[in-house]
């Protein structure tokens, strides 16, 4: 056991030799780091693996290890994947990924595959799974694009919801105060017509006063 485990330490050490041919690379994200496409990928494709020594359950130094890397294969077999060179780590989770995590517990092996075209540039995600979420993401609020769209939505809604009930509110005022208004308006009016009439007397005052007048 001990010899495959040094095996799989072992084969990623080559990979950088490689590295401009793969198709991503680590960039900053909404949440820290994350991967992002460099190239076309095409759907159903293997875009990387988990990479990091196994660990088995039945040995009590292994059960020991607590990290947010590990990845269970099955009840016995997990890949810790804390290592420097697993890049799949800066791989972030999300509710609707472009990505899916493909488990080989009797290779031990896991592979994140494109399950959509994805695009350069876009971040590659992947669903880290209902234990995960439960343990780790759900406490803090999901931040991943879709469940940050939602709460966008749910944020739009109220606002309108709010903008609805403050203008029947104002609606509400606007009748209740429209008696007021009319009575006020109707003395307005008069007022109004009192400063027209001062005005045309003032103009005829003015005419009157005209030298035309004195002469
Ligand atoms: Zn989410």
């Amino acid at each position: 056991m001990g010899r495959s485990g040094l095996v799989r330490v072992l084969v990623p050490l080559i990979m950088p030799a490689i590295s401009s041919q793969k198709p991503y690379r680590v960039g900053r994200s909404k949440t820290g780091l994350g991967l992002f496409a460099t190239k076309p990928i095409k759907k159903g494709t293997r875009i990387i693996r988990y990479y990091g020594p196994i660990l088995d359950s039945r040995i009590p130094e292994h059960d020991d290890i607590e990290n947010k890397y590990l990845f269970e294969l099955n009840g016995r077999w997990t890949i810790d994947g804390s290592v420097r060179k697993n890049l799949a780590r800066y791989i972030n989770h999300s509710c609707r990924p472009n990505a899916e995590s493909d488990v080989r517990p009797r290779e031990r092996k896991v592979f994140i595959r494109a399950i959509k075209n994805i695009e350069p540039g876009d971040e590659i995600n992947y669903d880290y799974g209902t234990d995960y979420f439960k343990a780790y993401l759900k406490p803090i609020g999901c931040k991943c694009e879709s469940c940050e769209k939602k709460r966008k939505k749910l944020r739009a809604e109220a606002r309108a919801e709010r903008a609805k009930v403050k203008a029947r509110a104002e609606r509400k005022a606007e009748k209740a105060g429209a008696k007021d208004l009319a009575n006020k308006d109707t003395k307005s009016k008069g007022l109004k017509n009192k400063a027209a009439k001062k005005k045309k007397l003032n103009g005829h005052a003015v005419v009157g006063a005209n030298g035309r007048a004195r002469a």
